[in-house]
C-alpha cells in the first residue's frame, strides 16, 4: 500500500463547500432543484430505473456496433447472469414502460429522470467514467409537437441556469427504410477512397457507415463535402415531419440551425436527431443530445412499436457551460440558523438536549461536537454562517435563561430556555 486509497480515475468525490463546481454538493442540490422546477412545470413525472441492467438490454436497444456496447460497457458476470451498469438510461426507461405497461395510463407519458451513468471511456475535461445524466422522453406519440416539447424542456433548463450561447443542431435520419438506401450511396461514394480514411472509419464503411458522418478528423470532414445527403433519401414522412418541426420551433422562438451531418453515437434513432453544444467548454462540447427512436421498443422485445422522442444530457457538462457563462450557483456551505455553545460537561448535555428541540421547531441548528474554549466554538458558529449564537454555561443553568446573540449586529439579549425555539422561529424565518 501506499497512502491512503484515492478515487478510481474518470470517478470523483462531490464535497461540501468545494470551489470546482463539478465536485461541489450545494451546486449539485441547486442544478437539481431547478431541473426538477423545470421538468414539473412542463408537466413530466419522474421515473428511477435500477444502476444494473441486463446486459442484453444494452446490447440490442443501443446497438451492437455502437462505440457504447462494443468497447465502453462495465459488464459482469453473475452466475448465468449479465449485468451491465447503466450506459444511459433511454433504452432502461423502454424497458420499464414496457414491463410496467404504462402504455395503459391515459395519454403519453412523459417521464423525466437524473442520475449515474458508466462508460469506459478515457477520461478528460467533461468526459468521466462514471458521469451524470439527466433527461426527458415523451413515449407514444408521433406528433412532431412531441419532438417540439423534449427540445423546449432541455432549452428552458438551460436557460433556467444562465446558460447561453448554446446551440441547437438539427438533423432527420428518416426511417428505418429509407436508412439502407443511404448507407448504400455513401459507401459508394467513400469506397474509392478508403485509403484516406482512417482506421475506425474503414471500419465502420462496412458496419455502420453513418457513423463516418460524425468524423472530427479534418480531411475526413473535406472529403465528406461532396458525400450523398442524407435528407436527399429521406421518405416523404419524415421529411414532412421534419419541416413540422422546424415550423413549431420557430413557432416558440428557439433558434437551431440544420445539420446535416448531425448523426448520432447510438444506434435507435429515427427521424429528429438533434445536439446541444456550447463551445466555452473544451472538446467534448456536447451538452446534451436526442432524438426520436420509434423503433427502440421492438429491438427490445416489443412486439409493437412506441413512438417516442427524448433527451439526454449531462450534468457535468452543464457545470463546465455554467462556469463559462459566469452563472451563479449557491455555493459555499449552507448557513445554519442557530449555533449553540456550551461550557461545561452539565451545559453540554442541556446544550445538547435543546438541540433537538429548536430543531423540531423547524430551525437549522448545529453545535460543537468536542469541549472546546467558548472563542473556539464562537468561530465556529462563525465559520457556518450562524444567524444567532446560543450561549449556555453555569450561570444559565441556574437562571434558566440563555444569551442569545444575533452575529450580524452583536448585540445579546436573554431568553428563558423554554421561550427560546418561538424567540428564534419569529427572528429567522
Ligand atoms: P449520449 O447518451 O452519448 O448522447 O450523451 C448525452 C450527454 O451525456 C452528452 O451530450 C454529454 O453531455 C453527456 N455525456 C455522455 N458521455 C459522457 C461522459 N463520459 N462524461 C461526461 N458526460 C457525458
Amino acid at each position: 500500500m501506499t497512502g491512503p486509497f484515492k478515487t478510481i480515475e474518470g470517478t470523483y468525490d462531490v464535497l461540501p463547500g468545494s470551489k470546482n463546481r463539478v465536485t461541489c454538493s450545494e451546486a449539485w442540490q441547486h442544478a437539481e432543484r431547478e431541473i426538477r422546477a423545470v421538468m414539473y412545470r412542463f408537466a413530466f413525472e419522474e421515473i428511477r430505473t435500477p444502476i444494473l441492467e441486463p446486459t442484453s438490454l444494452i446490447a440490442r436497444g443501443i446497438g451492437q456496433l455502437t462505440d457504447i456496447v462494443s468497447k465502453e460497457m462495465f459488464s459482469f458476470e453473475r452466475g448465468r447472469t449479465s449485468y451491465v451498469m447503466r450506459p444511459e438510461l433511454t433504452a432502461p426507461i423502454v424497458r420499464a414502460y414496457l414491463q410496467h405497461h404504462l402504455a395503459q395510463r391515459p395519454g403519453q407519458q412523459r417521464l423525466f429522470y437524473m442520475g449515474p451513468c458508466f462508460r469506459a471511456e478515457r477520461p478528460q475535461k467533461g468526459r468521466y467514467r462514471q458521469f451524470h445524466q439527466f433527461g426527458a422522453e415523451i413515449l407514444g406519440a408521433d406528433d412532431a409537437r412531441a419532438d417540439a416539447e423534449i427540445i423546449a424542456v432541455m432549452m428552458a433548463v438551460y436557460e433556467a441556469l444562465g446558460v447561453g450561447k448554446v446551440t441547437l443542431r438539427l438533423n432527420t435520419l428518416g426511417n428505418s427504410e429509407s436508412r439502407p438506401r443511404y448507407y448504400e450511396a455513401l459507401k459508394a461514394y467513400l469506397v474509392p477512397y478508403a485509403d484516406q480514411l482512417t482506421t475506425t472509419s474503414r471500419e465502420r464503411l462496412d458496419r455502420n457507415p453513418l457513423r463516418i458522418l460524425d468524423t472530427k478528423v479534418a480531411h475526413e470532414r473535406d472529403l465528406l463535402h461532396g458525400a450523398p445527403r442524407l435528407i436527399d433519401f429521406v421518405d416523404e414522412e419524415s421529411r414532412t415531419h421534419f419541416e413540422i418541426l422546424k415550423e413549431l420551433l420557430q413557432d416558440l422562438g428557439l433558434p437551431y440551425v440544420e445539420d446535416p451531418f448531425l448523426v448520432r453515437g447510438l444506434d435507435y434513432y429515427t427521424r429528429t436527431a438533434f445536439e446541444l453544444e456550447h463551445y466555452g467548454i473544451g472538446a467534448q462540447s456536447a451538452l446534451a443530445g436526442g432524438g426520436r427512436y420509434d423503433l427502440l421498443a421492438t429491438l427490445v422485445g416489443s412486439r409493437q412499436s412506441v413512438p417516442a422522442v427524448g433527451f439526454a444530457a449531462g450534468m457535468e457538462r452543464l457545470f463546465l457551460a455554467m462556469d463559462d457563462a459566469g452563472s451563479v450557483s449557491q455555493s459555499g456551505t449552507m448557513p445554519v440558523d442557530v449555533w449553540l455553545i456550551s461550557l461545561g460537561k452539565k451545559a453540554e448535555r442541556n446544550a445538547f438536549k435543546l438541540l433537538q428541540v429548536l430543531r423540531a421547531a423547524g430551525l437549522r441548528v448545529c453545535c460543537d461536537l468536542g469541549s472546546r474554549s467558548m472563542k473556539a466554538q464562537m468561530r465556529l458558529a462563525n465559520r457556518a454562517g450562524a444567524r444567532y449564537a446560543v450561549i449556555i454555561a453555569d450561570r444559565e443553568l441556574e437562571t434558566g435563561a440563555a444569551q442569545v446573540k444575533d452575529m450580524a449586529s452583536g448585540t445579546q439579549t436573554t431568553q428563558p430556555f423554554e421561550a427560546l425555539a418561538k424567540y428564534l422561529v419569529t427572528r429567522t424565518s
